[in-house]
């Protein structure tokens, strides 16, 4: 089982190899920059040394390794200049994922701002289309979204949809967070509803397209589209339904990214210790 979470850069991007070593991680996310600004310093030449040279020491494959994208940009925008500007951040995170070796970029799919599906979609479809024209081997991976007001992209059929309408398709797949997947209507409670949701994501989606698996627990309950991740088993999901979802991933050889707060409760040492004893 491959099995990490999201770690921080904090300090130098090479760190977080580290953190994640000390985690026990066999898999890990980051943000390759700042995630609430707009503006990037370039990788240096020694950043990329670095995070690469401690990445190939780890046990951890590069395979099991995923960035996310920073929160500011919105790719199903109508403002043009904000789209202009999302598909540049885009564009840049696929070129700093190549640069480190980092083979998938997690992406939301962004908000429509009131102006309707199809047009959100649209532009949505256009400026993933333009950041698979990069010449590399990144591949953008679109997640699954809690299904908040005007959001794109939190049901399996319009997943689907736009999913498909990409090209080249060796630079497109999925990343499933099973908090997102829940709070927009997904049951997840039970080992039959974990089999009847991944089967309903293969009709639209496709299982084989499904590279990284979001293990989150949900602060709230089936269908309340709120974006509020738990500790696993003790949120909305609970126990039997993390233990299905880290069982599916482990079958299909899915890496699994926790992305779970830190809080008196629990803390990321703790929430990787569950899932494997869940596994
Ligand atoms: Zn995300
Ligand atoms: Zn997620
Ligand atoms: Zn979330």
């Amino acid at each position: 089982m491959e099995i990490g979470c999201h770690v921080s850069i904090s300090g130098s991007i090479d760190k977080a190899v580290d953190n994640a070593v000390e985690r026990e991680c066999s898999a890990f996310q980051i943000f390759t920059r700042n995630p609430r600004g707009w503006h990037a310093k370039d990788l240096s030449d020694e950043d990329i040394t670095n995070f690469k040279s401690k990445l190939k020491s780890s046990k951890i494959n590069r395979f099991a390794t995923c960035a996310h994208m920073p929160y500011l940009p919105n790719l199903a925008t109508p403002k043009k200049d904000g789209f202009e500007k999302s598909v540049k951040i885009l564009i840049n995170e696929v070129e700093r994922c190549a640069q480190l070796g980092i083979p998938y970029l997690v992406t939301h799919l962004g908000s429509h701002l009131g102006t309707g599906e199809e047009s959100g979609i649209k532009r949505l479809v256009e400026g993933l289309t333009k950041a698979g024209e990069t010449k590399n081997d990144v591949m953008i991976l679109l997640e699954n979204t809690a299904g908040q007001k005007n959001s794109v992209g939190s049901d399996f059929q319009q997943l689907g949809e736009i999913f498909n309408q990409l090209k080249p398709t060796k630079k497109f797949g999925v990343c499933f967070d099973s908090c997102h997947a829940f709070v927009a209507g997904y049951d997840l409670r039970t080992e039959k509803k974990v089999k009847e949701t991944f089967d309903e994501f293969d009709k639209y989606v496709g299982i084989k397209n499904l590279k990284i698996l979001h293990l989150n627990d949900a602060k709230g309950d089936l269908g309340c589209n709120l974006d509020r991740h738990y500790h696993l088993g003790l949120g909305g999901i609970g126990e039997k339904g993390i233990t299905a979802i880290v069982k599916f991933a482990n079958n299909h050889k899915i890496p699994i990214i926790l992305e779970t707060p830190i809080d008196d409760d629990r803390d990321d040492f703790g929430n990787i210790r569950k899932a494997k004893e869940f596994a």
